[in-house]
């Protein structure tokens, strides 16, 4: 017998940075199960493109063109995504970037940068879905955090983006114990390589090949690879599992390799 996979009929989603990258592969697959999409970035054109083919899958969308580490403006993006559709019972918190820099090459303003995005943008959008979760007593609060945030980055120097996505990994426990009374659940997503723009760009593809080596699946995931993971936690079937971290890797984290 065929199971279909789980629906998200009638629920809405807020994924932040999702104009392209992991962000719009994890918004299409919420579409694509059922959800609306609040549609947050600040890439204008990738976000109307990505608008366009979620809408295409007769989904609501609303599309905030805004930055998640502006605290006044993640506010209003909640509040107008409120009005425009009527809820928020998902919140994936994805919107990030990279930076590779020994950590005495890094900046107050590369480190307040990298903090403010992941980990301030993270709070503040939180916060902010709250009081919907609370009254409802449901939600689902997905963390985007990277396997560097449990490992460190190895042979990379990106120490103040290890400690952005541990920080994730800490808020994840917290928020899960915190907000377990009101059947708000919170869990992290801790991908390994994946094959976007973001470490492409960063780190080219001779280096990304050679990595590839070191993962005992032998491959980076594709994006909707790490969107299944998403879908799944953001689901009722996920309604028992609160503060865990699961990591769509290729078996990279396997303490022992
Ligand atoms: P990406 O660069 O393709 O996408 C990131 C998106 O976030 C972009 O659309 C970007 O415009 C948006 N964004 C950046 N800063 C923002 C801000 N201040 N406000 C709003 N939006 C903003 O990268 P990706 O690989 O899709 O990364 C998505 C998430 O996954 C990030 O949190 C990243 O750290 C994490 N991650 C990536 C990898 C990987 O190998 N690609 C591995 C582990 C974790």
């Amino acid at each position: 017998m065929e199971r279909p996979a789980a629906s998200l009929a009638g629920t809405v989603a807020w994924v932040t940075g999702s104009a392209r990258g992991m962000g719009a592969a994890h918004a299409l697959l919420l579409a694509e199960r059922g959800a609306d999409i609040v549609l947050q970035d600040v890439l204008k054109d990738e976000a109307a493109e990505t608008a366009a083919a979620i809408a295409k899958l007769g989904r609501r969308v609303h599309v905030a063109l805004a930055d998640v580490s502006d605290v006044g403006a993640v506010k209003r993006v909640a509040a107008e995504a409120i009005a425009a559709l009527g809820r928020i019972d998902i919140l994936v918190n994805n919107a990030g970037i990279g930076q590779h820099k020994p950590v005495d090459e890094i900046t107050e303003a590369d480190y307040d940068r990298m903090m403010d995005i992941h980990v301030k943008g993270a709070f503040f959008c939180t916060q902010a879905v709250l009081p919907g979760m609370k009254e409802r007593r449901w939600g689902k609060i997905v963390n985007i955090s990277s396997i560097w945030g449990m490992t460190g980055a190895g042979i990379n120097t990106a120490s103040h983006y290890c400690g952005a996505k541990a920080a994730l990994l800490g808020l994840t426990k917290a928020w899960a114990k915190e907000l377990a009374p009101w059947n708000i659940h919170v869990n992290a997503v801790a991908p390994g390589g994946v094959l976007t723009e973001m470490p492409i760009k960063i780190q080219g593809w001779d280096k990304i090949r050679e990595k590839e080596k070191r993962v005992p699946l032998g491959r980076w995931a594709r994006p909707e690879e790490v969107s299944y993971a998403v879908a799944f936690l953001a689901s009722h079937e996920a309604d028992f599992i609160t503060g865990q971290v699961l990591s769509p890797s290729g078996g990279e984290t396997i303490v022992g390799i």
